[in-house]
């Protein structure tokens, strides 16, 4: 009989890890046109059934693509609609097979996350885009190592329209903004959010104070003095606010230059982030899984430098901030061929959390995202 590490239903008290042993039992099979003939199992202690298919990165799929192809179009930039046409398949194909492969790579973050032997200093940053229309500018705070452009975690706020308009586009933004009301203080919001998941897996220690690094963007201050880590911190516990003055020159030298550098990259690699783009992103919740596959593809497959010494393979960014290589290397094998994230087993911060349940919301969207069942386990 095969083997399943624990019981797939969230009540059961098998759940975070089953009992060694035969803890399931055979129950007969069920046939599906995707995969053929399965053997179902039955957990001894809860009864529920389940199959190897429970544990799959393809349960439930009705038609397989190869998930690393969708990854390397992914990551290489081409649009939803370029993918599903070179492909043949829908979008809503394509944007399905999305969200498995980043609530995958949230997933193996997360444990990876637990796994870090270091700490750098962090750099905290706005990347500007839009949603729907240029009516509907957004701001993703990225929190980023200073030193190995690791990402640790990612936020998102809608705000108006800013800058000079015709009298027509006045207009406009007035009605758009009557009908769609925006959230007040969502850029603040969104900011603390990143801020504060970077301290708790960064906690400052006497023998190394949490240093962010910022603009002088007087929000971010105003955030950072409310924090209570901030007000009562003490000789063994100290946050510095380093803020840099935004004409210095873009280089490598430049204190912000992880933030810099993830900010081109997202420009250049995601068509939906080009400047003028007509890709443009519909939905905030699906343009957040994107992005977080994108993202954590970045931090786990991509090389820290490309141009390494000669005959030394470049570690990627993640083995740059302190992950193990080994559980680098588990984020590489898994995020396509490994076994199913289960939701219930992991320890995600907000953000992440939301951006796997597509908690999400879109401009001028009252409807709540649709989740399927899986999801939620
Ligand atoms: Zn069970």
């Amino acid at each position: 009989m095969q083997q399943f590490p624990f019981c797939p239903n969230p009540r059961c008290r098998w759940h975070k890890e089953a009992p060694k042993g035969k803890w399931a039992k055979a129950k007969g099979f069920y046939t599906t046109k995707a995969f053929g003939r399965i053997q179902r199992f039955q957990c001894r202690a809860c009864h529920t059934t389940f199959s190897s298919q429970t544990f799959s990165l393809s349960y439930y799929v009705k038609r397989p693509i190869p998930l690393p192809d969708v990854l390397g179009r992914i990551t290489s930039g081409e649009s939803l609609r370029a993918i599903s046409r070179n492909l043949s398949v829908s979008l809503r194909l394509v944007t399905n097979r999305i969200d498995r492969l980043a609530r995958q790579a949230i997933g193996l973050h997360a444990q990876a996350l637990s796994a870090r032997v270091s700490t750098d200093d962090i750099c905290i940053d706005g990347f500007v885009s839009f949603d729907g229309s240029q009516y509907f500018p957004s701001e993703i705070p990225i929190a980023i190592t200073a030193h190995s452009q690791f990402v640790l975690d990612f936020s998102h706020a809608s705000r108006r329209r800013s800058g000079s308009m015709t009298p027509a586009q006045k207009e406009k933004a007035s009605l758009l903004y009557a009908r769609c009301p925006l959230e007040r203080g969502a850029i603040a919001q969104s900011f603390r959010e990143t801020l504060e998941s970077a301290l708790a897996l960064q906690p400052p220690s006497p023998h190394r104070p949490f240093v962010l690094i910022t603009d002088e963007k007087p929000d971010y201050r105003r955030v950072l003095h409310r924090l209570e880590a901030f007000r009562n911190q003490t000789e063994e516990r100290r946050l510095v606010h380093w803020t840099i003055w935004s004409k210095l020159p873009r280089t490598i030298h430049n204190p912000l230059f992880s933030s810099n550098y993830i900010d081109r990259e997202l420009r250049k690699d995601l068509a939906h982030h080009h400047r003028e783009t007509v890709c443009f992103n519909r939905n905030v919740a699906n343009g957040m899984m994107h992005l977080a596959l994108y993202l954590l593809a970045h931090n786990y497959l991509k090389p820290f430098r490309i141009r390494a010494p000669r005959g030394s393979r470049p570690g990627s960014h993640a083995e740059a901030a302190g992950i193990p290589a080994s559980w680098v290397r588990q984020f590489a094998h898994s995020l396509t061929g490994g076994m199913r994230m289960f939701l219930s087993r992991l320890r995600l911060s907000a953000t992440l959390k939301r951006t796997w349940e597509k908690g999400w919301k879109t401009p001028g969207k009252e409807k709540t995202e649709y989740l399927p069942k899986y999801a939620f386990m």
